[in-house]
């Protein structure tokens, strides 16, 4: 097997990866390794519709984006990590518009949409709903000003640790040894049967991780978008209903209008809404034919649309929730490290306690952006031996008689918006059955959390433990 020495070895080439990569210097040598294709760019970044919230208005202030965020974390944040988020992040944007990154405009100066749990408009947004791919090629461009290999179709598949210390990373017929290591994988939701994820986005890294000795936390909390198009994965932002769509059910009730924020309650609440209006018969619709400039402001979600035969600017079109977030992952602190010495995590695979038990809409990009600064820089501090063991890959998976469908469907029927432990445990038994890979390895750790949170919070809803405790903790899992 091949084998090569790097001073900063980084997986995934999503938002946080290239945040990451971007603080290298040039006296360092850093490898980027992902699984997708040179140019296809496959990542939830690229993906990205609604934009990235920072207090940059007149009227605006951290401290009220820091309300709105421990708020929606239903008492679950890190206070100390959102804080850096809302301060940082503010600081990463405006950073980005004098290094040139054209956000929207309106006659007022940059265009500020308002998302779901937001009390201010502070959701910048660029080319329309186009946001994850211009700042995803934007910051590629200032990646490929350094000197950063780039290692695509390089699915890594063991970590090897030794004594507190990250030693390699392991890929198909590759290792990479390291002075540092910074996951920044993404994230899990395509375990489930709906899912906004690109179809890769399932948890492998962090089951690597786990098996290796990196802890894990809070994997019970995945956060399900309300509004994708029934029975097709695609999502249609919460930016929508800032711009005034609402929801409405086959009897024409808007029924979201009952509760505080409305249609922009925060989408914990909102998933749950549509779910048992769903599973109570209803259908449940998006209204977007009140948006002034659809076409021009929305452009990704007109032309999908179309090209699915709907007119969204002249009729309602239905929806359902889908998985959309894993707000567990790689636990860290707030200087983006893990509890093994050189490894650290950045972006949607990792844990912080960011975003509590349920995620502020438009936070994630901000995320990646500020945890994979951090993460770049602390990661170059790291010095390790070279070490001249041979290494071989160890567990070399088989996947000939598993069946991933199976395994999503028992995660959407049974670990969805509503839980309880006759349902969970049913699907654990299933999926215990399944050939062992590092996707049923994860589901079970999620369903196994998931059954130890007997109460519910934010995006974790327990039919069977409706109450929230009054002490708030998280689960933190290690192999
Ligand atoms: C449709 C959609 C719309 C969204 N809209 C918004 C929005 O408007 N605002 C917002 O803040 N957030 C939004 N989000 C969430 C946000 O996009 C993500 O949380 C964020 O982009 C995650 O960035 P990341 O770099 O951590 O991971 P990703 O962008 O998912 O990148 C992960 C990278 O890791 C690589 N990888 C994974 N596993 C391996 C492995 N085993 N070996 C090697 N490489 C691996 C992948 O190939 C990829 O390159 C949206 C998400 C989706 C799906």
């Amino acid at each position: 097997m091949e084998e090569e020495f790097f001073d900063s070895v980084i997986i995934g080439r999503g938002l946080a990866g290239l945040s990451t990569a971007i603080e290298t210097t040039k006296e360092k040598n850093t490898a980027v390794f992902f699984s997708e294709e040179k140019k296809s760019f496959e990542s939830s970044s690229f993906n990205a519709q609604g934009g990235i919230s920072a207090a940059i208005a007149k009227n605006d202030l951290v401290k009220e984006h820091f309300n709105d965020t421990v708020r929606a974390g239903a008492g679950l944040c890190e206070e100390k990590i959102v804080k850096i988020l809302v301060e940082k992040g503010k600081e990463k944007v405006l950073e980005l518009i004098e290094q040139g990154f054209e956000f929207d405009e309106n006659e007022k100066g940059i265009s500020l949409g308002l998302e779901a749990g937001h009390s201010k408009n502070r959701v910048l947004h660029a080319d329309g709903d186009n946001i994850g791919r211009e700042i995803t090629k934007f910051y590629f461009k200032l990646a490929k000003e350094k000197n950063i290999h780039f290692f695509p179709e390089q699915t890594l598949k063991e970590v090897i640790i030794e004594n507190n210390s990250g030693k390699a990373a392991v890929f198909e017929d590759f290792t990479a040894k390291f002075n540092s290591l910074v996951f920044a994988s993404g994230g899990y939701s395509s375990l489930y049967g709906k899912s906004t994820n690109p179809k890769g986005n399932l948890g492998e890294a962090n089951s690597i991780a786990l098996k290796a000795g990196v802890h894990l936390m809070d994997l019970e909390f995945e956060q399900f978008h309300p509004t994708t198009i029934k029975g097709n994965n695609f999502l249609l932002s919460e930016t929508l209903r800032g711009e005034g769509a609402f929801l409405v059910n086959d009897l024409n009730e808007k029924f979201m209008r009952k509760f505080e924020g409305k249609d922009l309650a925060t989408r914990d609440i909102v998933s749950q809404e549509i779910f048992l209006q769903i599973n109570s018969g209803r259908k449940v619709f998006l209204d977007c034919t009140k948006i002034e400039n659809l076409k021009q402001r929305f452009p990704s979600i007109y032309k999908k649309t179309r090209e699915l035969g709907l007119k969204i600017e002249e009729k309602a079109i239905e929806i359902e929730p889908a998985a959309h977030y894993s707000i567990g992952g790689i636990k860290i602190d707030e200087n983006a490290r893990t509890n093994i010495r050189n490894i650290f995590a950045a972006g949607e695979c990792s844990c912080s306690g960011l975003h509590g038990a349920n995620r502020l809409a438009s936070n994630s990009l901000l995320e990646a952006m500020v945890f994979g600064s951090i993460a770049g820089r602390n990661s170059l501090k790291e010095k390790n031996e070279k070490s001249k063991t041979k290494i071989e890959l160890k567990t070399k998976e088989s996947n000939s008689d598993f069946n991933l469908n199976n395994l999503k469907e028992l995660m959407r029927n049974f670990v969805g918006i509503q839980r309880n432990e006759n349902g969970l445990k049913k699907a654990l038994q299933e999926i215990r059955k399944m050939q062992e890979n590092n996707s049923t390895f994860l589901a079970e750790k999620i369903i196994e959390s998931a059954l130890n949170r007997e109460e519910s919070r934010g995006c974790h809803f327990r039919t069977d433990f409706p109450e929230t405790k009054k002490n708030a903790v998280h689960s933190v899992l290690s192999e």
